[in-house]
């Protein structure tokens, strides 16, 4: 059992949120290495059990409400309770976010699954430091045939961990084959974005899929073409996705081929901006734009840049969009908010000189559960308007 003390003061409001900062921290007693697990007690309670980081802003993040070591049986049934979540939430899928962090009880711990292959971020000390016993408990819990570490990424650098990547277990196929809700995808672990593919948007693609009957489509930041071929699959007439990454393009096209529809889903490598301006100010031919940009705003300083960008993106497809098309919008910024994106939003429309409805919202599927202690577990917003 974690023997060291930490007493802290909570700001009111905070309730039960997982994380503890640093100037929250009142008072150590005993001697917590970094990463050890520890019990927390704010003034008058005991809160739970916590990693520790003192060289972290997050000094503490909770991970019970009981005294506990965070130990291989502790992870091998979080881990569990999250494949059995999965299943239900997503019956038939083999495909999905196994483990989403604080959402499900394992302080920043990423692990996709990928069919057989499953791939880990880190983003704390306190898991970093267990890094062998997530390795053992996916091992026993799911047979695995190989496990890759994809711990290449800035928000480690907050934590003091080194970037790396590499293989934890078996033989890493590079690219693997997944599906989801029945549309097939190569993943490029390796080399790709974050751990190769972003299943955050499943709702939202099946939406997409449904609306794009007749329609032409463009994809914008297609990446490797979630939206652009699940809108071929959908009975669109033409689909152009558009993506500043060629490797990202050359899936895309790889996946346009395994869904057979190769016919009328085409890839296109160009910063998007450039190609939105290129596009033109006037009506065009396609009457479905989806933009899904990268986060403009990652932290709340980048905000007044990042709304300028997001409102400058939305206003070129708002100009272009066919008359009676249809606009989805995306942010992946935890800082967005839904008030501040549709405020956004019709500040684009306007100067676009166009007027819109809201038709449909979606955001991350049920394998990013959103904990309603932690706000920030919520990112990723998406606005479906057609104009009027
Ligand atoms: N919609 C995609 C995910 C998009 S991720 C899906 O369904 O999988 C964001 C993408 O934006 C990345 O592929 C990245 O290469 C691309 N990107 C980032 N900045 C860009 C820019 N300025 N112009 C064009 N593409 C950009």
């Amino acid at each position: 059992m974690p023997e060291a003390k930490v007493h802290c003061s909570r700001k009111r409001g905070r309730g039960l949120h997982p994380w503890v900062f640093s100037n929250e921290v009142l008072r150590v007693e005993g001697d917590p290495e970094p990463g050890d697990a520890v019990l927390v007690f704010d003034r008058k309670r005991f809160l739970g059990s916590a990693v520790y980081n003192p060289h972290s802003l997050i000094a503490l993040r909770l991970f019970s409400p009981d005294e506990r070591e965070l130990d291989l049986e502790f992870i091998q049934a979080r881990l569990s309770a999250a494949a059995e979540r999965r299943k239900a939430d997503l019956p038939g899928e083999s495909d999905y976010r196994l483990a989403f962090g604080e959402a499900d009880g394992l302080p920043g711990l990423v692990v996709d699954r990928y069919g057989e292959h499953y791939v880990v971020q880190v983003y704390s000390l306190g898991l970093e430091r267990r890094l062998d016993a997530v390795t053992r408990a996916l091992v026993d819990c799911f047979g695995p045939k190989s496990i890759f570490e994809k711990n290449d990424f800035r928000l480690r650098d907050p934590e003091g961990l080194e970037r790396r990547q590499g293989v934890l277990y078996g033989t890493a196929g590079e690219r693997v084959v997944i599906a989801e809700n029945g549309a097939r995808f190569e993943v490029d672990i390796v080399h790709g974005n974050k751990t190769g593919y972003f299943f955050d948007q499943r709702l939202t693609r099946q939406r997409v899929r449904r609306l794009a009957r007749g329609r032409a489509l463009l994809d914008v930041f297609s990446y490797t073409g979630g939206f652009a071929v699940n809108a071929a699959l959908g009975g669109a007439k033409r689909v152009l996705a558009v993506d500043s990454s060629a490797a990202a393009c050359g899936i895309g096209a790889t996946n346009a081929e395994l869904n057979g529809v190769t016919d009328r889903c085409e890839f296109h490598v160009e910063e998007a901006f450039r190609f939105l301006k290129r596009l033109g100010t006037k009506p065009g031919e396609f009457d479905m734009i989806c933009l899904d940009p990268p986060s403009f705003i990652k932290s709340r300083r980048e905000r007044q840049g990042g709304l300028q960008g997001y409102r400058t993106i939305n206003s070129l497809a708002m100009r272009a969009l066919a008359p009676g098309g249809m606009l989805v919008s995306c942010s992946c910024s935890h800082h967005l908010f839904w008030q501040d994106m549709l405020d956004m939003l019709a500040r684009a429309a306007q100067d676009a000189g166009r007027s819109f409805v809201i038709t449909e919202r979606t955001t991350q599927g049920p394998d990013h559960p959103v904990l309603l202690s932690m706000p920030e577990t919520e990112y990723l917003r998406c606005f479906f308007l057609r104009v009027v």
